[in-house]
């Protein structure tokens, strides 16, 4: 199995043809290890146009979605981002090269035990993670200028909007259980915010306080 080849059409076949036009996005995603995100017996699929298994009943999210999410943040490289929903890694690997700092919440700890190890791994040493429920933002570490939401919440959750930088930029999935549309939230310079709608997805749960309650 060539990963480097199946990268490359990935990047072509997935992205580039679907219309990301990010470069700095693009040659990440071209370098980025994906295989090592998944379960080893996995490893074939990795590169794949799908979401895969990750234990635990989670997903690491298609690769088209990880670019379009990113895509959507508009990071231009000084910026300092929260993911909630760790999962994998891979989108937070992903964010630390083309952001600052970026820091991550996984509520599931063997699942973020096993991404803090390959952050060590592959030297991605501007991650911050904790194991929490990441619904209600990082308080502490507030604000953000980008957030990513890579779980599904019933409505867009107030407590991470509430914890954006003036201009900053909020995606998130919205709807039920079984389908959501991404949401970007855009933080004006007053207090206001802005929501469009916009691509139809399908995530798991966002489970916490300002998520599903299970
Ligand atoms: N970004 C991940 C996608 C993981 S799937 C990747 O690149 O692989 C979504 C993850 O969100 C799951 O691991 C799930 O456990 C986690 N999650 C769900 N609700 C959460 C919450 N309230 N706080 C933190 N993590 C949560």
């Amino acid at each position: 199995m060539n990963f480097d080849i199946s990268r490359k059409r990935m990047v072509e076949t997935q992205l580039v043809a679907r219309g990301i036009t990010d470069r700095r996005l693009i040659e990440v995603m071209l370098n980025l290890p994906r295989h090592m995100f998944v379960q080893e017996a996995m490893a074939s699929q990795a590169y794949n146009d799908t979401s895969l298994p990750i234990g635990e009943k989670q997903t690491i999210s298609q690769p088209y979605m990880v670019a379009l999410m990113t895509e959507m943040l508009s990071l231009s490289g000084k910026e300092r981002v929260l993911e909630i929903g760790t999962g994998s890694g891979y989108q937070a690997a992903v964010l630390s090269k083309l952001a600052g700092r970026v820091y991550t919440i996984e509520r599931i700890p063997s699942l973020a035990s096993r991404s803090r190890k390959l952050f060590d791994t592959l030297g991605l040493t501007n991650i911050s993670m904790k194991i929490d429920d990441g619904s209600v933002g990082w308080a502490s570490e507030a604000p953000f200028d980008a957030i990513i939401v890579t779980a599904g919440a019933p409505e867009v959750p107030l407590a991470l909007v509430q914890q954006l930088q003036p201009d900053g930029r909020l995606v998130v999935p919205v709807g039920d259980q079984v389908s959501q549309v991404l949401n970007l939230v855009k933080r004006s310079a007053d207090d206001g915010f802005t929501v469009e709608a916009s691509t139809p997805c399908r995530f798991v749960k966002l489970i916490g306080s300002e998520g599903w309650s299970q």
